[in-house]
């Protein structure tokens, strides 16, 4: 383990030459729930943060806030490397798991959250997909088109069907049917998708004790966590804005920060940055594999970050990721990564 996590962590530093900063993205904190499993690369170990905090420290990069990072960016002060750390949706384990490795490292982190999850109005759908899938042999999907069987016997079927459900909820039905298949799903395998969100995320008055800490700072999300460029601009706005109102509302403070919800390109594109711009946001992140550039000054709102989920920490993706080819295969060879 502590060879994997050695291996990860030298991976991951030969990975961050070539920029002037860095947004890390993470989700969950702690150990994987199901290293086979069809959601365990969205976690990441206090551990390895712990080292990883170390190791960049002690090269000399400096952990900032979003905020600062605007602000170096626009100023062009990137005669130092920098980093900020930032997490997406708002799992509870974040106050339990991260913020105590958060605080003895002094590192400022932003939590992007959606009060759909909160209030009750959306829920984790592709946690409740691999919980049913994990958990079921045959998973049958009534669709407009008829029932759709997927195989899920064994682990490698389990991953096809994942793979399978994911593509068709997130390409071939519109988002509204996607929420509606997994809803029926959910109850259909006697899963309350409700209870289970309201275990997984932080509700208000976990915000609010973690908004205390004068290192966290909370960033909006959407409010349903729906891919953005699959809704209409009237609602996509709604969406975008409706989160800053609803956090504003129960935090007392207008968040500054935004994240696209899944944040790749299929999710988010040029009409959604002027969105989250007209919404008044100093910085909003997607999930695209890139460093910062002193050009992204220009690009505030389609900044790139780097994931430290648990693919990172899993030999699987060592050998890849020391090739040094991630970032350019991931874009085209393109180092100013926007959207
Ligand atoms: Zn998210």
């Amino acid at each position: 383990m502590i060879g994997a996590r050695a291996t990860g962590l030298s991976a991951l530093s030969s990975r961050l030459f070539g920029g002037v900063g860095a947004v890390f993205m993470l989700h969950r904190i702690g150990a994987p729930q199901n290293r086979s499993g069809l959601n365990g690369f969205l976690s990441c170990e206090p551990g390895f943060l712990d080292d990883l905090f170390s190791k960049l420290k002690g090269e000399g990069w400096r952990f900032v806030s979003l905020d600062e990072v605007a602000d170096r960016l626009r100023a062009g002060h990137v005669d130092e490397r920098f980093a900020a750390v930032t997490l997406d949706d708002g799992y509870r384990d974040n106050a339990e798991q991260g913020a105590p490795v958060f605080r003895a490292h002094s590192v400022p982190y932003t939590v992007f959250v959606c009060p759909g999850f909160i209030d009750g109005d959306a829920f984790l759908w592709w946690e409740i997909a691999a919980r049913i899938i994990e958990t079921t042999e045959t998973v049958n999907v009534a669709t407009g088109g008829g029932t759709m069987t997927l195989d899920c016997a064994t682990p490698a079927r389990k991953q096809v069907a994942y793979d399978r459900l994911m593509d068709y909820l997130t390409s071939e039905v519109d988002e509204d049917t996607q929420r509606r298949l997994m809803s029926a799903l959910a109850q259909a395998h006697g899963i309350d998708a409700q209870a289970h969100c309201a275990a997984e995320i932080m509700d208000w008055d976990a915000l609010r004790t973690l908004d205390a800490d004068p290192l966290c700072t909370i960033g909006a999300h959407t409010i349903g966590h729906f891919s953005l460029k699959r809704l209409d601009r009237d609602r996509a706005r709604a969406e975008i804005e409706g989160s800053a109102h609803r956090i504003a509302e129960m935090l007392g403070t207008v968040p500054r920060h935004f994240a696209y919800p899944y944040g790749n390109a299929s999710a988010v594109g040029a009409r959604e940055v002027d969105l989250a711009r007209e919404a008044g946001f100093a910085t909003a992140v997607t999930t695209r594999h890139g460093l910062l550039q002193p050009a992204h000054a220009g690009h505030l709102l389609a900044l790139p970050r780097v994931s430290l989920n648990g693919e990172y920490q899993h030999p699987h993706y060592v050998d890849t990721m020391l090739s040094g080819f991630t970032m350019a295969l991931a874009n085209g060879g393109k180092r100013l990564v926007t959207v």
